[in-house]
């Protein structure tokens, strides 16, 4: 029986290299990485394990296949690369090398990353026990401290939830997948006529993450979306189950109505599609839940973190308003005594470079062949390698920014703005990050 097994799983390891050699065929890009094993996959891509064979450091590789084939997997793949490639925040994801292949159905592009050993998901089911009120209140710090990197130059992630959010042994954690990442400028805050139906974005936020102005499709899209979702997670940690667990759009709205009441009048007024606020109107209204209860009817031995904590309520409620103008930013949220109490004294951060901030404005009103056109510039072929793109010189557009002279009014403006810690000029020409020189040179710098 036993080498019978045996030979059951050669055969099943055999089929896996296999299946691994198909999906990561690198080309060139061969000499610098080893793919060794899959150890994940998204709605876009495909994520192995490898070694970098110059170093022996394990890396991850991430493989957007046919990333131009259509508008949103090439919006998808330019807004990853576009917010990773110039960040060094140690609650970021690493993103060491870009390159791209040709693939069968259009560009097949690879994002090289630091390996992570696991994500936030596996490790509030993987175990028995309910997660440990010290890791919950250490998850939650550096979760904050990524999102104030990013909501100051007011990227909004728009995907968060605990899947995304990896985790190593000694308890860092990065976010991770910023495919559905925007820019979200007050000024752009427009209503979308042909979207006002919640139908029609099944793909933004995956549901039980999902902020009530995504789910009735209001004018406002801001980085409060991303407050929401740490609502939901901080949740998730502490009763190790989906807090808003919805499996459809309406199924969604429900949970919501059931669990936190009925939304304000000017919230409902807001919204334009006739069958949400029929839906809204229709189940009657109901009472807030008390966040005690909320959580102690859900708990399983970890409620002590809210029971009666009126910090912990407080906060928890100010993360869950609806009204997205009246919910915690996520300033606020550091400065909240909850947060204050648990998590160490954090000291200023560095400041997310201004050109982030720059690639990231324009890249929702791109049309496809522009999509396609940046992708191809930002991203080095696998035939080229790092050297050779390096002395090739700067061919990246200056499209975004109409004048250098623009760019640099709009530059000092960020960078003296509130809360600039002040910029590291290693930012702005490359940086070594994790130890390793970045891989991604001149020809993507403006
Ligand atoms: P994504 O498409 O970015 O959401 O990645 C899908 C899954 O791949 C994640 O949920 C992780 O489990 C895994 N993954 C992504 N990036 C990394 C990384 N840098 N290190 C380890 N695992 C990763």
């Amino acid at each position: 029986m036993p080498a019978k097994k045996e030979g059951f799983n050669r055969v099943l390891d055999g089929l896996k290299k296999r299946q691994l050699q198909h999906d990561f065929k690198l080309e060139r890009a061969a000499e610098t990485y080893e793919p060794i094993q899959n150890i994940g996959s998204g709605a876009f891509g495909i994520v192995c394990e490898a070694v970098e064979t110059s170093s022996n450091d394990k890396v991850a590789i991430k493989k957007v296949a046919h990333a131009s084939a259509t508008p949103t997997l090439a919006r998808r793949t330019l807004r990853e690369i576009r917010v990773l490639r110039y960040i060094d925040h140690p609650n970021i994801v690493t993103l060491r090398d870009i390159f791209r292949t040709q693939g069968p159905l259009g560009i097949d592009v690879f994002l090289v990353m630091d390996l992570m050993q696991n994500n936030l998901h596996h490790i509030i089911y993987g175990n028995e026990e309910p997660l440990d009120e010290y890791y919950i209140n250490k998850f939650l710090g550096q979760l904050l401290r990524g999102l104030e990197y990013l909501h100051v130059a007011s990227i909004a992630h728009r995907d968060l939830k605990p899947s995304n959010l990896l985790v190593n042994q000694d308890g860092t954690l990065r976010i991770a997948d910023f495919g559905m990442a925007k820019f979200t400028d007050n000024s752009s805050r427009k209503h979308d006529d042909e979207e006002h139906c919640y139908y029609m974005t099944q793909h933004v936020a995956t549901l039980p993450y999902r902020a009530p102005e995504l789910l009735f499709v209001l004018p406002e899209h801001s980085t409060a979306v991303d407050m929401w979702a740490v609502g939901c997670i901080f949740g998730e940690m502490v009763i190790r189950n989906e807090l808003l667990p919805g499996r459809s759009v309406p199924g969604q709205i429900k949970i919501l109505l059931t669990v936190l009441g009925h939304p304000p009048q000017h919230v409902i007024d807001e919204i334009r599609c006739e069958r949400t606020r029929k839906l809204i109107q229709d189940y009657g209204t109901k009472a807030d839940g008390e966040w005690d209860d909320i959580m102690h009817c859900k708990a399983r031995g970890a409620d002590q973190i809210v029971r009666g904590n009126c910090d912990t309520i407080d906060f928890v409620k100010q993360l869950f308003q609806y009204d997205a103008t009246k919910r915690i930013n996520i300033q606020d949220a550091l400065r909240h005594p909850y947060i204050q109490r648990v998590t160490p004294q954090m000291a200023a951060q560095k400041k997310c470079p201004f050109r982030v901030k720059r690639d990231m404005m324009h890249v929702e009103d791109l049309s496809h062949q522009d999509l396609i056109k940046l992708m191809t510039q930002d991203v080095r072929s696998a035939e080229n390698t790092y050297n050779e793109m390096h002395s090739g010189g700067s061919f990246w557009s200056a499209g975004d920014f109409q004048s250098e002279r623009s760019y640099e009014i709009q530059k000092a403006k960020y960078e003296t703005s509130s809360h600039t810690n002040g910029l590291d000029g290693q930012h702005e020409l490359g940086y070594v990050s994790g130890g390793h020189q970045w891989r991604i040179p001149s020809y993507c710098a403006a």
